[in-house]
């Protein structure tokens, strides 16, 4: 075998800024993922360029986060933002950009990321260009979510066509659970090379602070019971869900509090869906016990979810569910839609509580059942913390990132020059 030193790699998010302040507006779960596994490949000794479209003309080209990891705005079309379904027709330019930043550095990467179905368009255009290796990783898959859908928009058959080649010419994709796997197996194709290497969570700043400083710093007196969700505005998230599970709730209103955190933008997708459902919240008569505080930034986050009795994640779908591993880091018993990646990190009885998804009345059981029973609570809290510590620290995911691409590396080295194998 080759033996190679670890490399300048690129990790491509064309619309999920790394750099950016989390829990505003679009941003979320793929923002973190690229902006963790940046920084934890980092500290296995690669050097990560983070490559992004430049969204807002006030922002830096280059922002520098730790010596060995960078995240880099192209001008990719208009700076400012535009929604994802419609940055399709700016991917060419995107492609040309990067080529040019290759061109102007003088040097190529022998191994891009790509996060999302956009960038793994990105990625296939360069290999075409020069010798490559493409680790992809979804976040999400059109497969899934058009299923239920009887007239598809036409970005959406591009998208499918797209996640369907990705899959069956990249070099790796990386599945964040089985049970994504098993959609890409089953929607997708069964030709192609799938790892399954899931999230990860920051375990020192995740659980770095008591239940009762938590409820001091946010306010909330110690024997309300609190219900939080975390994450952006999007039906799909389920947000409805939680919000009639916790009316038909047989704990008294007067004792409880439902959180609902998240950014959004006025008059954007999210914005609507924050009106939606604040309409929701009062005609259910809930709005003197629920709060919108808005985008969570990571300083505060951590008080959040160790201030609350329970967390809950009531997505339709979710192929991995950041928030879920992140409340149990904190400690505190998740109740989530019984699908996707969170039947993998929540255990039930052990962990948490799964329901059917849009299934209020099942989420206002396991509501009660949780609410009721601060002993079992702290159990199934415990439990959590412990799960998140051995499976899902950004630390070991960064590791078996690296592993995968030194493989990969060594393999194509190998490939490109026989005589030294
Ligand atoms: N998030 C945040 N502040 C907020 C809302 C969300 O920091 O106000 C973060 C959250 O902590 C998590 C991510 O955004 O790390 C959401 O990831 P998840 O996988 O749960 O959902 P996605 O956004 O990928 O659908």
């Amino acid at each position: 075998m080759v033996s190679l030193t670890k490399k300048r790699i690129a990790l491509i998010s064309v619309h999920g800024d790394p750099s950016v302040e989390i829990g505003k507006e679009e941003a979320g779960g793929q923002n973190v993922y690229v902006r963790q596994v940046g920084e934890a490949l980092a500290k296995q000794g690669w050097q990560v360029d983070m490559f992004t479209r430049s969204s807002d003309r006030q922002q830096a080209r280059i922002v520098q986060h730790s010596p060995n990891c960078r995240t880099i705005r192209l001008v990719a079309g208009p700076q400012e933002f535009i929604p994802r379904d419609e940055l399709y027709g700016y991917l060419p330019i995107f492609v040309q950009e990067f080529q040019k930043f290759q061109l102007e550095s003088g040097f190529q990467y022998p191994l891009v990321h790509t996060n999302y179905w956009l960038s793994s368009w990105v990625g296939m255009e360069l290999k075409k260009s020069q010798p490559l290796q493409q680790v992809h990783t979804y976040h999400s898959l059109a497969a899934v979510k058009y299923k239920s859908v009887s007239t598809i928009p036409m970005i959406a058959k591009t998208r499918l066509q797209v996640e369907k080649t990705v899959l069956e010419t990249a070099d790796r994709v990386v599945a964040t659970s089985p049970q994504e796997k098993e959609h890409m197996r089953s929607l997708v194709s069964s030709k192609g090379n799938i790892d399954i290497i899931p999230c990860g969570t920051d375990l020192e700043w995740f659980g770095s602070i008591a239940r009762s400083t938590a409820r001091r710093r946010l306010g909330i007196a110690p024997e309300t019971k609190v219900v939080l969700y975390v994450g952006r505005f999007d039906p799909r998230k389920g947000i409805e869900t939680l919000v009639r599970a916790v009316s038909r709730s047989a704990v008294p209103k007067a004792d409880l509090k439902l959180i609902i955190g998240g950014g959004w933008r006025a008059g954007e997708s999210d914005g609507k869906e924050r009106d939606r459902i604040g309409s929701i919240v009062e005609e259910l008569g809930l709005s003197d016990i629920t709060s919108f505080p808005g985008g969570l930034s990571r300083e505060i986050l951590p008080a959040y979810y160790a201030a609350a009795d329970v967390c809950v994640v009531p997505s339709h779908y979710e192929p991995f569910g950041l928030v879920a591993i992140e409340a149990m880091a904190c400690g505190t018993p998740v109740i989530a839609s019984d699908v996707g990646g969170l039947k993998y990190t929540v255990v039930p009885q052990q962990t948490g509580l799964l329901a059917p998804p849009k299934n209020e009345a099942a989420f206002a059981e396991a509501l009660d059942r949780l609410l009721l029973d601060s002993i079992w609570r702290q159990q199934l809290g415990h439990t959590g913390r412990r799960r998140v510590e051995t499976y899902f620290s950004w630390d070991g995911i960064g590791s078996q990132l690296s592993q995968l691409y030194t493989q990969l590396l060594e393999q194509s080295a190998v490939q490109l020059d026989p005589v030294s194998a």
